[in-house]
C-alpha cells in the first residue's frame, strides 16, 4: 500500500485511480462470485478524483468538512 503524503500536493494532470489501476472497474467478490463493477473511486472513469470519497454516501450527514463562508455577526 502506497502512502499518500497529504501536505504534498502537486499539480499535475489525470492521475491514474489506483484502487482500479486506471481501468475504471473494480473486482468484487460480494456474492461469492468474482464480478467487475464501477471503481466508486472514480465513479468508473479510471482517472483520480481529487478529494472524492467513495464512502461519502455511506456517511452521516455533518461529517463532511466543508468549509462554508459564514457572516460574522458580533
Ligand atoms: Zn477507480
Amino acid at each position: 500500500m502506497a502512502e499518500a503524503k497529504e501536505d504534498e500536493k502537486e499539480p499535475q494532470g489525470p492521475i491514474p485511480c489506483s484502487p482500479c489501476r486506471g481501468t475504471g472497474k473494480l473486482n468484487s467478490n460480494s456474492g461469492g462470485e468474482p464480478h467487475e463493477v464501477d471503481c466508486p473511486w472514480c465513479e468508473g472513469s479510471g482517472v483520480f478524483i481529487e478529494e472524492h470519497d467513495a464512502q461519502a454516501s455511506q456517511r452521516p450527514e455533518g461529517e463532511v468538512a466543508d468549509e462554508k463562508p459564514q457572516a460574522e455577526v458580533d
